[in-house]
């Protein structure tokens, strides 16, 4: 692998960076932007997206993709075996599944994103090597960035590639860059023809990337200024898979370090405009980071189902498990928070295929809120399912039990909580958005670079603000009795209404106690971030629930129950996370975590195997004789032999 070179920003340099690739205007109205100002716009979300009957081209392909992973897809074998068979890639390709979200004109099936969505679900609940294949390639890899701001000549030259099963990957992480892209350091300059740009630099974990023709890379320019995102075929000369990574889970993820050494990249090849590439890397996000949320759900229904099964069925105790009061408490949480999780997702990606408002915090939420719902979901049902949710498939099938995957959906889960954006990176976002207006109207008050006049200056804008906006924040109807049409729900709607106030004031409260130092305080920030997705977790299933009462939906009935059950779960978090704003150990946790990470409490690892090595002399033989050894040559000896990787095997429930 090639030389990594070292690039250390300041917090603020890496914070100017993020800052600069924000998406600074809102040129669309936003549900969750509105909520953080106090103002309850359910109007937005309030048209809830039933989908009564498919399109007859989306039917038949979805029909025809059911039939084949009922015959051909083996996830059993998937995991076992690490790898996609052929079989499977070709026949995903032979029915287009890798040009669901082209256009038709450039060769593409053209689905709608609740289509595209539906798909995602489905595989959720299937196997997660297949998604990450299919979502790596068109949410986040070539298309997407290509239809959001590639040229008209690159759409042409690529999407039919891309449409016809031409594998493709997106390449932003590095050594050093993971959540932070200040630290880029693969790196791009015009020739002096100014033909091409030469690429240099070298990319990790690229999903995809052993089997992709495709690449969308994102590199910085030579004189550290500029991050563009350019389309690069892995045929280039200099283009290089140096290593293909292994995971917990997702044993067949095609997955890589990819490095560059003097690749000629065609100046046509650069997507949208020099200096846009992490702005191109965000914003394909948005839309892109709907897959994990919708595939979540896939992956929730198909644990409600094992667990249904088994709870009614295993008998201890004179009874069925799931009739016994902790398990039955489980069970009903994990059905409203399913609920609550499908109307979120289905709801946001609805937004998105309506294109009338700005769904960015949106995405942000449902991959965040989901992602660690879902998780929870899947460590219930391992708990259910007692000692067999622990053993794998393959152990089951053995002993003649049915093979139910709960242990390998376990391990391919767990990254969704990690990549595409991890979810303390989603709560700054949010964050982030949440106090923007207050920091464009006041912004000057609180930043310790502004000076006497400059604070003085801002005074009266800032007070005309204030002056309407502080004291209608208190008013409102929330109380009143309203929103009767929602039957049932109608005490929780207007319980969103008053709290989403609540919210913003404590917003602005934060923002006048904290000041610049709001920045740092994380454990309140990311409450507020909670709040605000709870409440439009909240708003969601009302939403959901109320539109299928209105159509006369055969499920009504149920999903007012759910939606009802989900709203008093979400009202007790939401009142505990208000509390904690203000009451908590923050400060306390903060001081000890630094004295932890200062190896104060090292005695806590005493009787640790590291730990007796520590104490070893130099001298003794062993990984720890080596002091000086870099960190990284350190870890490989210290890794010792690797065991054989437990094969897990577990049917998915399709
Ligand atoms: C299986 C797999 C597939 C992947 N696929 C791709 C891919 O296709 N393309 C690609 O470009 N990348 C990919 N990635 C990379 C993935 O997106 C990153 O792992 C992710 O962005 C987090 O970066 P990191 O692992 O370096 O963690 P770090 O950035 O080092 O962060 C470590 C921890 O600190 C937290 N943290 C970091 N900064 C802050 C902060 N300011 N405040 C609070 N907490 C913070 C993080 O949330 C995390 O919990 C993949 C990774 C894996 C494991």
């Amino acid at each position: 692998m090639t030389d990594k070179k070292a690039v250390n920003p300041s917090e603020e340099e890496s914070r100017k960076v993020a800052e600069d690739s924000r998406q600074a205007t809102w040129e669309k109205p936003s549900f969750m932007r509105e909520l953080f100002l106090g103002n309850f716009r359910f109007d937005l979300i309030d048209q809830y997206p039933l989908v009564r009957q498919q399109r007859a081209e989306f039917q038949e392909f979805y029909d025809g993709l059911v039939a084949f992973i009922q015959t051909k897809v083996d996830p059993i074998e998937i995991d076992a075996t690490g790898e996609y068979p052929d079989e499977v890639i070709n026949g995903l390709r032979k029915m287009g599944a890798f040009g669901m979200k082209i256009p038709k004109k450039y060769g593409g099936l053209g689905f709608t994103n609740l289509e595209y969505q539906k798909v995602m679900e489905l595989m959720g609940s299937v196997d997660g090597n297949l998604s990450a294949l299919l979502s790596a390639h068109q949410s986040i890899g070539v298309p997407q960035p290509l239809k959001l701001f590639g040229s008209d000549e690159l759409k042409e030259k690529y999407l039919p590639r891309c449409a016809k099963g031409e594998i493709s990957a997106f390449a932003l992480t590095e050594d050093n860059v993971g959540s932070d892209p200040a630290r880029l350091t693969t790196t791009y300059a015009l020739s002096d023809d100014g033909k091409h740009y030469v690429l240099n630099g070298e990319k990790l974990w690229c999903t995809n990337g052993t089997i992709a023709k495709l690449l969308v890379v994102m590199a910085i320019d030579t004189s550290g200024k500029k991050i563009s995102a350019f389309v690069v075929e892995m045929g280039w000369k200099g283009v290089k898979v140096e290593h293909r990574c292994h995971f917990m889970g997702l044993r067949a993820l095609a997955n890589a370090v990819i490095s560059f050494k003097e690749v000629k990249i065609p100046v046509e090849n650069l997507i949208g405009r020099e200096g846009r590439g992490l702005k191109i890397a965000l914003t394909t996000l948005n839309d892109g980071r709907l897959s994990i949320p919708n595939g979540s759900v896939g992956t929730a229904k198909a644990c409600l189902r094992i667990c249904r099964e088994w709870a009614s069925t295993r008998e201890q105790w004179g009874k069925p498990v799931g009739k016994h009061e902790a398990i039955a408490h489980k069970i009903s949480d994990m059905a409203a928070v399913t609920f609550a999780m499908e109307s979120m997702a289905k709801l946001a990606t609805a937004m998105a295929d309506r294109g009338d408002t700005d769904i960015r915090l949106e995405a942000a939420a449902a991959k965040e809120w989901i992602s660690c719902r879902t998780w929870e979901i899947v460590d219930e049902t391992m708990q259910i399912r007692g000692g067999r949710g622990y053993e794998t498939e393959a152990s089951l099938v053995a002993r003649g039990e049915e093979p139910i995957g709960v242990e390998r959906m376990m391990r391919d889960y767990r990254i969704n909580k990690i990549f595409e954006g991890s979810s303390e990176i989603m709560h700054l976002i949010m964050a982030r958005e949440a106090v923007d207006k207050h920091l464009e109207v006041a912004g000057s008050i609180i930043d310790p670079k502004k000076n006497i006049n400059e604070k003085v200056a801002a005074l009266p804008a800032i007070s005309a603000f204030y002056a309407s906006w502080y004291p209608t924040r208190w008013l409102g109807w929330g109380r009143w009795p309203r929103y009767q049409e929602y039957g049932s729900l109608a005490g929780h709607l207007g319980f969103v209404e008053r709290n989403c106030r609540r919210l913003s004031r404590q917003v602005f409260h934060g923002m006048m106690v904290h000041q610049a130092k709001l920045q740092h305080k994380q454990g309140f920030l990311f409450r507020l971030v909670d709040v605000g997705n709870e409440l439009f977790a909240m708003a969601s299933s009302i939403s959901r629930a109320h539109a299928m009462r209105q159509a006369g939906d055969a499920n009504a009935a149920e999903a007012m129950e759910l939606a009802d059950l989900f709203c008093r779960m979400a009202r007790r978090k939401i009142k505990q996370l208000f509390r904690d704003l203000w009451f908590n150990d923050d400060f306390l946790k903060y001081r000890r975590a630094l004295a932890v990470l200062d190896g104060r409490y090292r005695f806590l690892e005493e009787g640790t195997l590291d730990a007796i090595g520590d104490a070893q002399p130099a001298t003794q033989p062993g990984p720890q004789a080596v002091p000086d050894a870099p960190a990284k040559e350190k870890a490989k000896e210290k890794k010792g032999p690797v065991g054989v990787a437990a094969r897990g095997t577990v049917e998915a429930t399709s």
